[in-house]
């Protein structure tokens, strides 16, 4: 026994011992936040440090444009005006990446879920696997710096969205409007966790890392 506990502390993997079985526990944290919050860059730090598998709707779709699918085809329309895809589309994607998943300690869900319906599709998803959401992570910048952010990440970024004024701010108005209502969904839950996403990405990793640490 004491061989499994020791692998599973290397891969940070939490095991539940009951009666000689032994259980995985998959931890599932939702990482939230306007465009420009910085929710991409944070997420692979913490995918890495945590051992967290972690999965991007947003690279995912930009995955399958590159590919040239047809898929990516239809909705690369969508996303270049800033639009929410449908949610059929993501809730699939994220079903089959969590059932190929091997030795990770859990899921950091970036960019997803997006709307309340996405939300109760992934709850059920999970639930049917043994597992739950643990924790949603908001990371909390006002309105002036994401703007900042945002032209500047207009002159490095090679996405179409962020090049045109005019589809940035219809992200953040399509997030105020049909992402945020998640954030009471999972408030009355227990599982809203702010964090003040203003700093230097190093300070802003620490506060992310502290409380993530506390449910791994
Ligand atoms: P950002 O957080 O900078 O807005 P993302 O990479 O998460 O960027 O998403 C880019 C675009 O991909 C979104 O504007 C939207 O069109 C589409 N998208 C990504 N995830 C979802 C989702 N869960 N539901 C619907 N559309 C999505």
């Amino acid at each position: 026994m004491k061989e499994v506990q020791k692998f599973a502390v290397s891969l940070c993997i939490n095991i539940l011992i009951i009666n000689n079985l032994i259980l995985f526990i998959m931890i599932n944290i939702l990482i939230f936040g306007p465009p420009g919050s910085g929710k991409g860059t944070q997420s692979v730090r913490l995918a890495e440090k945590f051992n967290l598998l972690h999965l991007s709707t947003g690279d995912m779709l930009r995955a399958e444009i590159a590919a040239g699918t047809e898929l990516g085809k239809k909705m690369s329309a969508i996303m270049s005006k800033g639009e929410l895809v449908p949610d059929e589309v993501v809730i699939e994607m994220i079903a089959v990446k969590i059932d190929s998943v091997k030795d990770k300690a859990g899921f950091l869900f970036d960019g997803f879920p997006r709307t309340v319906a996405q939300t109760i599709a992934l709850e059920k998803m999970l639930n049917d696997r043994g597992m739950k959401i643990d924790s949603m992570l908001v990371l909390d910048v006002d309105y002036n710096e994401l703007v900042k952010r945002m032209i500047l990440r207009a002159e490095q970024s090679d996405r179409p969205d962020d090049k045109d004024p005019a589809v940035v701010a219809n992200r953040i108005d399509v997030y105020r409007e049909k992402t945020e209502p998640i954030i009471d969904f999972c408030r009355e839950k227990g599982l809203y966790q702010p964090v003040n996403g203003v700093g230097s990405i190093d300070d802003i990793f620490e506060r992310l890392s502290d409380l993530v640490s506390k449910i791994v």
